[in-house]
């Protein structure tokens, strides 16, 4: 049977959670998660998701769709604010499965330039973890805090599009080691097409729609 990984997408909506830097943490969360996504995908992990787009989710319902989605493993994606430098991952003060998991997620973190502040446990007053995604869900969870939005040298590591994927692909990475299935990297392909004895304006046409597609074009 498939294994089965939820994530849950930090903030949304109205809640833009850590602004700084013209970075909004919510569409940060979201671009890491949707890539974090398609490489579990790509690996045959089934992959269920609080949010796909900019929309508002509680984390109550965050939560609930996690629990009714029954998966082997959940993770939560944030970034930081408060001026530190570096990732950090939570997870259940008890240890077990979901430190396994988070440390697997911060190896390939750090293995991508990021530096770390480390696993970390935080408890409520009643002695239980602090943070209701590790607390209330049902499978092995820890929550993840990529870099600080606040601090402009760590934003570095996750202030493009480019970075952005690097980083979930970094994730998934750690999840599919916590999965026990091997990481392979993807396959590329050059692909190179010739058209000829075209007229100028059907040549024009068809350079113009190929150049907004990412084609290379050379026109003799
Ligand atoms: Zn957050």
């Amino acid at each position: 049977m498939a294994k089965k990984v939820f994530i849950g997408v930090g903030h949304g909506g109205a809640d833009n959670g850590a602004v700084a830097n013209g970075l909004k943490e919510d569409n940060l969360n979201l671009a890491i998660a949707l890539a974090c996504r398609d490489e579990l995908i790509r690996h045959g992990v089934k992959v269920g998701m609080s949010r796909t787009k900019d929309e508002a989710d509680t984390l109550a319902d965050e939560i609930k769709e996690c629990n009714a989605f029954g998966p082997d493993y959940a993770i939560e994606i944030h970034n930081n604010a408060g001026g530190g430098d570096g990732v950090e991952i939570y997870h259940h003060y008890g240890g077990g499965k979901g430190k396994t998991l988070a440390q697997n997620i911060l190896n390939e973190i750090v293995a991508i330039g990021q530096n770390s502040r480390g696993l970390k446990i935080k408890k409520n007053n009643q002695g239980k973890d602090w943070y209701g995604w590790i607390r209330q869900t049902s499978a092995p969870a820890c929550l993840i805090e990529c870099a600080f939005v606040d601090n402009k040298k760590d934003i570095t590591i996750i202030d493009t599009a480019a970075e952005q994927k690097k980083m979930g692909i970094a994730i998934a990475k750690g999840v599919l080691k916590t999965l026990g299935i091997k990481w392979v990297a993807e396959n590329t392909y050059t692909l190179t097409a010739t058209a000829s004895k075209l007229t100028k304006a059907k040549a024009d046409v068809l350079a113009k729609e190929l150049k907004a597609k990412g084609f290379t074009v050379t026109m003799k």
